[in-house]
């Protein structure tokens, strides 16, 4: 039941905390400051991720950002604490203290930074503390050149589903998702609740929205991210007024996508790593072992080995015909693993001088996709 949820991330996209001339829209913030407040008196745990540095950095600087990254950085640095200050001022009204952070890929891929930062978040929770995320913009260049997969929709999936969140909310300015497109066809029909993001579900979305980098397509993708792990994702219309407070009433409001499956926070964190280091392709006897046997994957199994890639790293594995069915972490480095690729495993000392492991990879740290 989404009432009962307890963990919560809210996401808010840069076009739906504007308003039509670029100027933050305080009405609508501080309105669903007021919510998530009410939310927190409850007892609720709230993480909330916000777009939005960089239209507030241009617009103060009277700049055009579309065609620089550099520029981007630049506005986003000036604009992430304009933002952080209104997010700050309108918690403070309610006595609810807040905490920046940003981040970038990096900093969940590598697992010791995942586990501090995982540390950090949970602290701050735990001392009532909301947490208000974004991307570190002025420090990553490439959080701000990819539209797709590279956003704050992205973002908010992966916080909500390693924080061990029970619903991510991505407020945005849509109502949800429809079965057409709603600006073409005056017919469209709001999808209420999505039971499995398939591939007939993404064929739905279209383009990506102005302003921030987030469509449908990436909304999308975070709803799979986050239903695969358990979590339940919402889309909702931050234009409608006391959108968070109707979603926690059970009002029909969004489109609700439900939870599929369950991972264990490590198989979470290969699965949804951000950075793959390598590409491992097995024949087909090891594909079926794996997928069919859980086995773990063997030396002999191995056919091809891209990248360079250290022991301890996510490579992503992939079968004969070039589809990639899992992710895992490596027991050897990229140079082992093309020396010993096609062996068995009792040849790995005499082709190496040592043997660290059998297994290329353990079947604990294999996720199938
Ligand atoms: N981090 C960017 C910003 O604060 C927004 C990213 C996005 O919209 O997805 O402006």
């Amino acid at each position: 039941m989404i009432k009962d949820s307890n963990r919560i991330v809210f996401k808010f996209g840069t076009n739906i905390l504007r308003n039509d001339n670029g100027e933050i829209s305080l009405t609508r913030l501080y309105s669903f400051i007021e919510d998530i407040a009410t939310l927190r008196k409850k007892g609720k745990e709230v993480l909330v991720v916000t777009s939005g540095a960089v239209g507030l950095g241009a617009k103060k600087l009277n700049v055009d950002t579309s065609q620089s990254t550099v520029l981007k950085q630049a506005a986003a640095s000036v604009g992430q604490q304009i933002l952080m200050s209104i997010w700050q001022d309108g918690f403070e009204k309610y006595g609810i203290c807040v905490a920046q952070i940003l981040l970038t890929e990096e900093d969940f891929s590598n697992r010791k930074k995942y586990l501090s930062l995982r540390n950090t978040l949970s602290k701050l929770l735990e001392l009532g503390i909301i947490p208000i995320i974004n991307q570190n913009d002025a420090v990553s260049p490439s959080e701000l050149e990819h539209v797709c997969f590279s956003d704050n929709d992205k973002l908010s999936a992966i916080v909500a589903s390693k924080l061990d969140a029970d619903l991510l909310v991505m407020v945005s300015d849509i109502d949800g998702l429809f079965d057409k497109n709603p600006k073409e066809y005056s017919d469209a029909k709001k999808i209420d609740v999505v039971e499995k993001v398939t591939s007939k579900i993404e064929k739905l979305a279209s383009g990506a929205s102005l302003g921030g980098r987030g469509g449908m397509i990436t909304k999308l993708s975070a709803a799979k991210v986050v239903t695969s792990s358990g979590l339940y994702a919402m889309i909702v219309n931050g234009k409608k007024p006391q959108i968070i407070k109707k979603i926690f009433e059970e009002e029909n409001v969004g489109t609700l996508f439900l939870p599929t499956k369950v991972l264990s926070h490590k198989k979470r964190w290969i699965a949804y790593a951000t950075n793959i280091m390598g590409e491992i392709t097995v024949n087909s006897g090891a594909k079926t072992a794996l997928i069919e046997k859980q086995k773990s994957l063997l030396a002999v199994g191995i056919v091809d080995v891209k990248g360079d890639f250290k022991a301890g790293e996510i490579i992503s594995i992939y079968d004969e015909s070039g589809l990639e069915f899992a992710r895992a972490v490596v027991n050897y480095n990229s140079d082992e693993c093309k020396k010993i690729m096609g062996a068995h495993s009792d040849e790995i000392e005499r082709i190496l001088g040592y043997k660290l492991d059998d297994d290329v990879v353990i079947k604990d740290n294999l996720v199938l996709l």
